[in-house]
């Protein structure tokens, strides 16, 4: 079974923080539409905190909880918006599960994003169509727990990955029921929802660190 150690989350990390460089006007340009517009700008100033820490990540002997809490911990302090609590949490509440864990099988990382989206959930009190991120998050993750997780994870994670970037599109006809673009009523159709559009970015991430074990 594949299993995954520090390295793959401090890299991933690392790349999702490079990400959010190259998406930063992109993703503020989807926020612009509809809402306030810093979208971007948030998410780089909450990845740039993550940048400092991962060189002491890489040193230090945190287990895999801690090296997420950690992550939960820049975004949620430092991220504007709505968005800093909830990829906040997202990150955060792993941190309850697996304490003590170097590492994880790719199942129980499943499991790891399954736990924060629930806390999305909680969090956001959105639900499904609500041109949200979790349009993206919640068929994704329908899909994933479809899958063969033991014996097929990249195919599995593709598919998770594949789905989320569907639900993006999926926000484009919708009004918005959460969020700044709930006052613009039908003028919110025709845009993306901008969480949705860096929720499965960040997960493809995942996936292109999967791919190189
Ligand atoms: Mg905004």
């Amino acid at each position: 079974m594949l299993v995954l150690d520090r390295t793959f989350f401090i890299n991933s990390f690392e790349k999702m923080a490079e990400l959010a460089e190259v998406q930063r006007n992109h993703w503020s340009k989807l926020d612009s539409d509809i809402g306030d517009g810093d979208h971007g700008i948030n998410m780089t100033i909450g990845f740039r905190d993550v940048t400092k820490k991962l060189d002491a990540m890489r040193e230090s002997d945190e287990d895999i909880s801690e090296l997420l809490r950690s992550v939960g911990m820049s975004l949620m302090s430092k991220v504007g918006g709505a968005s800093g609590p909830l990829y906040g949490s997202f990150f955060m509440r792993a941190a309850n599960d697996y304490k003590g864990q170097m590492e994880v099988t790719f199942p129980e990382f499943c499991q790891i994003i399954k736990n924060g989206v629930d806390q999305i959930v909680k969090i956001g009190k959105a639900q499904h169509g609500d041109k949200t991120m979790l349009d993206a998050f919640l068929p994704g993750l329908e899909v994933l727990f479809d899958q063969d997780l033991e014996n097929e994870p990249i195919k599995a994670f593709e598919a998770f990955v594949a789905r989320m970037k569907q639900g993006s599109d999926e926000t484009i006809p919708l009004i918005a029921k959460k969020g700044r673009a709930m006052r613009l009523g039908e003028r919110a159709i025709g845009f993306r929802d901008p969480g949705s559009e860096s929720s499965w970015m960040l997960m493809n991430i995942y996936l292109e660190e999967l791919k190189k074990i």
